[in-house]
């Protein structure tokens, strides 16, 4: 089957053509039609599907009769909104729309929070066809009347799932307010919960149910692996891992920015270039760190989920989770970020006891028990394998990572702060979300914030400080100690 055969016009065709799909993807097969003939659609598709271009093509195809040259702005009212979760993911429908409209003459903008508004509002004065937003920037034009909604024909809700995660459904529901009761609606997700399928049932009419891949489940192009091992070792494993493949990219997980920021410092100085990218960084760094990795000049990125969100690079092979993601649904998110398009990807998991529950219930949402391999020399606290743990205690030598470091870590292990002294999870940024737990201080005793990501000090850090944020690791050992380095085998010896 052929674009052509899903009846899109000559103008999306050589679009499609022009960035080299022969043909489309299953649910691009699916939704195309259905969109064309102006259905409402609850597509369940996870990420690397081409699901994006599944929405978009048939949304310029119904839009094209708006198309026009005018440079009025009363000839380009917004007619589509594209709904995203993050400024990340928006940009990357906005790319899209942009790919497959370059034969029409129909506007496009992104907005987004956390830059100033100004350059959004010049650009909707202008007149905007299509709008690809985040709900709370959005609301704010709203609010200062910089945006007219009254003609919208079509709205998508691009990763619903991640909307709900992040709070936004209250603001998903005032803007359903301020939109026509005619439109045409697509609501997508990867996953499906009762609070989703509730949502649906507000936002569409007679949806058609469109489904690649079954709910909650993971693409079959994707090899999963854990590791079990100590949380005090997991870093030496993640540099050891990354060392004896140093040819691949991989895209690390973590929980909070806390981390973050201190893992991409400590890959550093073991000479593994990496960066981090998390709520905290402006959305310039989070865009350069991005467009680095992307053109491989990066071979690591450490992100959180937040910030992660959206990236799409295509023949990812390695999605590392360096910590488990506290709800299930973000591994099958994580993990999407690999095994696109039919490439192969890896999924590896580096899991401590303490993670033992979240590995259970990942393993319960994917419906696939993950094998299981410990690296020798980065063995997992004994009570891993103790009773409730579905765990193999394999010795088998790792499959792509079969060689031991010259020299093992022994000494200079390294915990985890203590949980109280971790940073929170990240502030997604969201609205309207309501703190399930009272917030934490995340200044320490000496004055560290625990919330700004790591840079390395050369001073002896308060009783109570992070471990890991030890002078040993900033290059500036106490008197008496050897650094850890020289522990771990001499790295980043000169
Ligand atoms: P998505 O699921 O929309 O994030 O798309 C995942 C990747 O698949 C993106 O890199 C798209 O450029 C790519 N893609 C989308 N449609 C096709 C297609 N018909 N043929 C080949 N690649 C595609």
């Amino acid at each position: 089957m052929s674009f052509a055969d899903l009846g899109l016009i000559p103008e999306l065709q050589r679009a499609v053509a022009d960035a080299g799909y022969t043909e489309p993807t299953p649910i691009q097969r699916q939704a195309i039609p259905i969109v064309i003939a102006g259905n409402d659609v609850m597509g369940g598709a996870q990420t690397g599907t081409g699901k994006t271009a599944g929405f978009t093509l048939p949304l310029l195809h119904r839009l094209a009769r708006h198309a026009n040259t005018s440079t009025s702005p009363a000839r380009h009212q917004t007619r589509a909104l594209i709904l995203a979760p993050t400024r990340e993911l928006a940009m990357q429908v906005y790319e899209s729309v942009k790919t497959y409209s370059k034969h029409l003459p129909l506007r496009a903008t992104c907005i987004y929070g956390g830059v100033d508004m100004n350059p959004q509002i010049q650009e909707l004065r202008r007149g905007i066809e299509i709008v690809i937003a985040t709900p709370g920037r959005l609301l704010d034009h709203v609010q200062q009347k910089t945006i007219n909604l009254t003609q919208v024909e079509m709205l998508v809700l691009d990763e619903a799932d991640r909307m709900l995660d992040m709070g936004f459904i209250p603001d998903i529901k005032r803007i359903l307010a301020l939109l026509p009761a005619s439109r045409q609606s697509l609501l997508f997700s990867a996953t499906f919960s009762d609070e989703i399928k509730k949502l649906a049932d507000q936002m569409l009419k007679n949806p058609q149910l469109i489904e690649v891949a079954r709910r909650n489940m993971v693409s079959e192009t994707i090899t999963h692996r854990v590791h079990p091992v100590s949380s005090g070792m997991k870093r030496n494993l993640l540099a050891h891992l990354l060392r004896h493949q140093p040819d691949t990219q991989a895209l690390v997980f973590v929980d909070t920015k806390l981390v973050c920021g201190r893992l991409a410092h400590f890959l550093e100085r073991h000479s593994i270039s990496a960066d981090s990218i998390h709520g905290d960084k402006s959305q310039q760094q989070r865009t350069e760190t991005l467009e680095a990795f992307k053109a491989g000049k990066l071979r690591v990125l450490v992100a959180t989920d937040v910030a992660a969100r959206g990236i799409d690079i295509d023949e990812l092979p390695y999605v590392i989770n360096y910590e488990l993601p506290h709800t299930a649904e973000d591994y099958v998110h994580r993990i999407g970020r690999t095994g696109r398009a039919g490439h192969q990807g890896n999924a590896v998991s580096l899991v401590c006891t303490e993670e033992k529950h979240l590995l259970a219930d990942i393993q319960k949402l994917i419906k696939l028990e993950i094998p299981q391999e410990v690296v020798p020399g980065f063995e997992p606290d004994p009570d891993f394998f103790e009773a409730g743990s579905r765990a193999h205690r394999g010795r088998r030598p790792v499959e792509d990572f079969d060689e031991r470091p010259r020299r093992e870590p022994r000494g200079g292990r390294e915990e985890r702060p203590p949980r109280e002294e971790r940073a929170p999870r990240e502030d997604r940024g969201a609205r309207n979300v309501v703190a399930k737990r009272p917030p934490r201080s995340t200044i320490a005793p000496d004055g560290f914030d625990f919330s700004k990501p790591y840079v390395a000090k050369p001073v002896v850090l308060a009783e109570g400080a992070a471990p890991d944020a030890s002078p040993a690791e900033a290059g500036t050992p106490r008197r008496g100690q050897r650094p850890i380095a020289f522990l771990l085998g001499g790295l980043g010896r000169k």
